[in-house]
Parts: structure tokens; sequence; C-alpha cells
């Protein structure tokens, strides 16, 4: 990751899309650089930058390696995002945050992003786009998943068939999405922000998780996406998709965790490197 281009975009507008997710449409220089690719859940990395860093002094073109001489307290924190939408035409990139109070580094950057302010990013990068070959589609996510959501139901022809179980806070949370007639979507509140409610709504316990396993199946080949808070996804969503469900990976290689409740992306990254190991242990 630490030699790829870091792209310079900077905020031309935001827009509160509910209490809590702010959009950030980012332009500028950044489309001389950056070429969107044909994912629906294609995501970048944001560097976010100190405000006191001089990045035109830093070695050019710029990549992670640049801020390698800074003293430590002076070195970017990378944070991922998924790419909304990217207008190559209107040079116009639009990433989601969900807003998560005062903690963390990207929520407080987008709640406080005026126009101007400069913006850095690596990518993108991507895995998934919904298979015309499917029967039907079943995707499911949080907040931090609905800017892939919405792009993979945008993406998704007229005649597709599917269900769709979005988890937010509240009824004030939802927001229009363009899907497919026949695909049903399904709002779930689980009332109150995702890190701030009680252990028996979260976790292991989120009502996301109820309202998959209570779906109907439907006929033929099933392709799934499934993305959000990690204990959820991976520890109960995709272990019902892949052996209750038996779904192989083929149709199924897009579930995973996209933050965990109570850890930073550093401390859960590591979360992700242990649970790897223990389930390559599980199947040595
Ligand atoms: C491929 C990919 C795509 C993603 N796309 C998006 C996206 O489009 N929009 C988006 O908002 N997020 C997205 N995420 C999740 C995002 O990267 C994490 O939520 C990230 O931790 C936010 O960084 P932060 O600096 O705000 O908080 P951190 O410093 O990482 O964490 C600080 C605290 O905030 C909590 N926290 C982090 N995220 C949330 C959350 N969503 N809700 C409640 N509490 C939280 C943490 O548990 C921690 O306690 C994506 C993740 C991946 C892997």
């Amino acid at each position: 990751m630490a030699g790829r281009p870091v792209h310079t975009f900077e905020v031309l507008r935001t827009e509160n899309l509910t209490a809590h997710i702010v959009r950030v449409v980012l332009g500028g220089g950044g489309f001389d650089t950056f070429t969107p690719n044909d994912y629906t859940d294609a995501y970048v990395k944001i560097v976010f930058v100190r405000d006191d860093v001089d990045v035109s002094a830093l070695p050019q073109p710029l990549t992670l390696d640049s801020f390698n001489e800074l003293p430590a307290e002076h070195r970017p924190t990378v944070r991922t995002y998924t790419v909304r939408n990217a207008d190559a035409e209107r040079r116009e990139l639009t990433i989601d945050f969900v807003v998560h109070g005062e903690h963390g580094v990207a929520g407080p950057w987008a709640s406080a992003a005026t126009p101007g302010k400069r913006a850095f990013l690596m990518g993108p990068s991507g895995a998934y786009a919904p298979d015309p070959a499917a029967d039907w589609h079943l995707i499911a996510g949080d907040e931090a998943a609905l800017p892939a959501i919405s792009a993979a139901l945008e993406a998704l022809p007229d005649n597709a068939v599917g269900k769709v179980f979005i988890e937010v806070a509240g009824p004030e949370d939802e927001i229009p999405l363009k899907a497919p007639e026949g695909v049903g979507v399904n709002w779930i509140y689980r009332g109150g922000r995702a890190d701030l409610v009680s252990e028996d709504r979260a976790g292991d316990h989120a009502p996301l998780i109820a309202a998959v396993k209570e779906a109907n199946w439907l006929p033929g080949q099933v392709q799934v996406f499934i993305h959000g808070e990690a204990q959820t996804v991976m520890h109960n969503l995709r272990p019902y998709i892949r052996k209750e469900r038996g779904v192989e990976a083929k149709w199924a290689n897009s579930i995973s965790g996209y933050w965990r409740r109570g850890r930073t992306e550093e401390t859960f990254r590591q979360w992700k490197r242990e649970l790897a190991q223990a389930e390559e242990g599980a199947n040595a």
C-alpha cells in the first residue's frame, strides 16, 4: 500500500443525508491521477494529513512513503471508504461517511469538512459487482455498507430479483434507494447509534442477524453481499450463509466486517488477522 500514488482532491461541498451520514463531494485536481473502476463496492484509502504538514515539501509523486521522514506524530492516519459515486466527466468523487460522535479520525473530519479542505486518497480497489448470472441477490449491511449497497442496487438490471436488509438507528436514517421492482428493501431499526446501543442490540445480538435469518429463501442461485459491524457479519451472518445455507464461496465472496465496535481501524486490522489465523488453524 505504501508505494501507491496518493491522489490530491479538495472538498467541493457537503450534505447531511441523515443525522448519522454526511456526504462529502471531492473534486479539484484528483481526477488528473485517479481512475474509477467498475466495482459497485469500489473503495479508497483516505489519507488524513495534519493541517500543519506541508505536503508540497514532501517527496513527489506523493505516496505514503513520502511521509516516512516526518516525526511519528506528523504521519497521516489511513481509513477505508466506499466510493459512493465517481463522475469522471464532472470530476467529482462522492463519499458517504457515518458520523459516530467525537471519536475517530474520519467521522469527525467529515462532520467538519468545508469547501476547499484538502483530501488525499489512494485507490480505488474493489471486488464485487452484482453478477447477472445469479437468479437472485441477498444484500445486507449497516450504515457503513449503505454506500456500497446503494451502488449495487443502482447497478442491478430492471428485472433483477432480491432481498435487501439494512440496519440503521431508526426510521429517520432511511434514505431513498433506487432498487428494481423485484428487489424488496427492508429497513431494520436497532434503536440507536451502532457504537452506543447496548450489547443486546449489537454484535452477536444485532437485529440484522435475525432479519436475514428469518428471510424466506428464493429459488435458484443466490449471490450474497453482506458488510457491516465485524462481529455481526463474521461470527454470525457469514457462518449462516456459508455453512447453514451452504452457499459456495464463488457466490458469497463478498461478506466481511467493515468496522468493529470498540476498535479503531488500526486495532480492527489486528482483530481481522487474529480471526484469519484462528480460521486457518481450524481448517488445518
Ligand atoms: C472496504 C470498506 C469500505 C467502507 N466504506 C465505508 C463507507 O462508505 N462509509 C463509512 O462510514 N464507513 C465505511 N467503512 C468503515 C470505516 O472504514 C470505519 O468505520 C472506520 O473505522 C471509520 O474510521 P474513524 O476514523 O471514523 O473511526 P476509528 O478511529 O476507526 O474508530 C473510532 C471509534 O469509532 C467506532 N466506529 C468506527 N466506525 C463506526 C461506525 N460506522 N459506527 C459507529 N461507530 C464506529 C469504532 O468502533 C471506535 O470505537 C468501510 C470499511 C471498509 C473496510
